[in-house]
């Protein structure tokens, strides 16, 4: 049997319609304002998307550039007249930023109302207390896809592989507080040879490690949910973490890649956005 295919844009598409309405009711519309120091050839395919997305939900979308020999602190002082400016909702930086600024303090920089991203400590601490008005956008994206499954998700056996700040670490606490057993697996788990003796009891697998079939078909669940989160160039072909083919033979449920989990990761961050909009 083939697994059914979880298709990102579909399920961005209904969020993004809420939020227009949201929006729409709204007396002042929210603002992000988003920060690119040099340039970065990915970063400019983010930003294009975010200000389609954003103009198209109503929300107003700013760019600053700045130079690539910018200094750590006027990118914070620029950040903190930002935090004081209350026509902003929201901020985000675009990573990578150049050698010498410390990506970590730019982000304790920015006022934990204006995360765009919910990467600031403090909102990490909410995701871990369970009471998270943001989150980290592409966790959020795997987590909403988990549920458009509509799966009983309580008790089952999730398995995540990738520990990083953005994915995997935050998702292991989206899905602990659903009360899902989770269990992360990340490269000391590759190293000791027991990655697919994990994979093989994952109900719900989510894969976030950025190395082309890493993840063999034939390690998945019968009937396992599977989010393949890896964006991997290989030749002309953009493909996920997971051997697809086969491992849509065994799943119930499969993000495709491209299409999966990449289109509602920007719809989390617009979400985000209006979340900080209405607590200002
Ligand atoms: P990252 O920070 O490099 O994290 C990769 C994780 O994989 C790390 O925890 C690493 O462990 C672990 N790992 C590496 N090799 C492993 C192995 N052989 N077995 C098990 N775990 C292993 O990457 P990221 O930023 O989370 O991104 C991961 C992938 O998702 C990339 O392909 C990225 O392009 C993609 N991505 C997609 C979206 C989207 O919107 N679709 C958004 C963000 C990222 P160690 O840290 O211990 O080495």
């Amino acid at each position: 049997m083939s697994a059914q295919l979880l298709e990102g844009k579909a399920i961005a598409a209904s969020i993004k319609e809420a939020l227009k309405k949201k929006i729409a009711s709204f007396k002042e519309k929210p603002k992000l304002v988003s920060i690119q120091v040099g340039e970065n050839t990915s970063s400019a395919v983010y930003i294009r998307a975010q200000k389609k997305t954003a103009e198209a939900l109503g929300i107003e979308y700013g760019l600053k550039t700045l130079g690539a020999d910018t200094k750590q602190d006027t990118l914070v002082t620029e950040i903190k007249s930002l935090n004081k400016d209350n026509s902003v909702s929201g901020i985000i930086v675009q990573l990578p930023l150049p050698k010498g600024i410390d990506h970590r303090l730019i982000i304790r920089s920015i006022s934990p109302a204006k995360d765009a991203e919910g990467m600031h400590p403090e909102n990490l601490g909410h995701v871990l207390l369970g009471d998270a008005s943001v989150a980290p956008c592409t966790a959020q994206a795997a987590f909403e896809l988990i549920e458009s499954t509509r799966e009983n998700l309580y008790g089952k056996e999730a398995v995540i592989v990738g520990h990083s700040e953005i994915v995997g670490k935050p998702l292991a606490l989206l899905l602990l507080n659903s009360f899902v057993t989770t269990t992360v697996c990340h490269i000391a788990t590759g190293e000791r040879g027991v990655l697919p003796e994990h994979v093989k009891r994952a109900e719900i697998l989510v894969v976030a490690v950025g190395k082309a079939g890493l993840i063999k078909g034939e390690w998945i669940k019968p009937g396992a949910i599977v989010i393949d989160v890896g964006i991997n160039r290989v030749g002309e072909r953009i493909v996920g973490d997971v051997e697809f083919e086969p491992a849509k033979d065994r799943a119930s449920f499969i993000t495709p890649v491209p299409g999966g989990v990449g289109p509602l990761t920007v719809t989390m961050l617009m979400r985000n956005v209006v979340t900080a909009f209405k607590l200002s």
